[in-house]
């Protein structure tokens, strides 16, 4: 962290944040269905400045075979950064940070994914960071359950995510970069809007329980406000002329 230019106001009287948006505003978001010709399932998101690609393949047969389960599909995630993805380069070789935001968001996944149709496969998600402005596992969740719906796997719900916390004592919508370096409060939120149920919650700050309150509902209001535009990406490569 660090790097924050001390000078910036992050609300200012009329509660404008610093990149001129209100409290409960997102950034601008745009998700592409498909576009990945190898790939059974694909999309591309903007996030503000994040971009992200994810690839989707399967279901596949599962090699070596003991990692099957007879049962049941597995869900192999992998989040990776691209080196050119932030400003200070980053070694390609596998951080603890990116091992564990891929476990986050294969966890967030499983609950919406019915890998129970598919025994003895997996169904891998790809998940590449082109560019990273803060909040790249939300924006990286919400694009994968758009390539797994891409690649025609069966889902209970779409996961639709972004975060909410707190910023100059106030609660807002998408912390963007600068917002999470002056570490209030960051909680990266993952919701299945159709199930109504939360399948990630991750809080980086400190908050008092009603805060936390408001915290989840500001949060959760943002995922339908995400899940709006999943459905019309889906709908605009199926049913519009966006296809490819
Ligand atoms: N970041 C960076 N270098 C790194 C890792 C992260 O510059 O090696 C930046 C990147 O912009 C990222 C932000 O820090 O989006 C916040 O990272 P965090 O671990 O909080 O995850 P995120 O908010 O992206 O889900």
């Amino acid at each position: 962290m660090g790097g924050r230019d001390a000078t910036m106001v992050l609300l200012d009287e009329n509660g404008i944040r610093c990149d001129g948006r209100k409290v409960d505003e997102p950034r601008r978001i745009m998700i592409k269905a498909g576009g990945l010709k190898n790939a059974d399932g694909s999309a591309y998101i903007e996030f503000g400045d994040n971009k992200i690609l994810v690839g989707v393949f399967g279901p596949r047969d599962v090699h070596p075979k003991h990692m099957s389960n007879t049962d049941t599909g597995i869900l192999r995630v992998r989040y990776h950064m691209e080196p050119f993805s932030v400003g200070e380069r980053k070694n390609p070789a596998p951080s603890r940070r990116e091992i564990e935001i891929s476990k986050v968001i294969k966890e967030a996944l499983e609950p919406a994914v019915m890998l129970d149709k598919f025994p003895r496969t997996a169904v891998d998600v790809f998940i590449e960071v082109l560019q990273a402005d803060g909040g790249t596992r939300c924006a990286a969740l919400s694009a994968a359950s758009v390539a797994l719906a891409d690649a025609g796997i069966p889902m209970r719900d779409m996961v639709a995510a972004i975060a909410a916390g707190k910023v100059a004592d106030t609660i807002v919508l998408d912390v963007n970069n600068e917002e999470d370096q002056a570490g209030q409060a960051d909680m990266p939120i993952g919701y299945m809007p159709n199930l109504e149920k939360i399948t990630l919650l991750q809080l980086d700050g400190v908050l008092t329980p009603e805060e936390y309150k408001k915290c989840v509902q500001v949060g959760v209001d943002g995922c339908k406000i995400v899940y709006d535009i999943q459905k019309k990406a889906l709908q605009d490569k199926y049913f519009g002329n966006g296809g490819d």
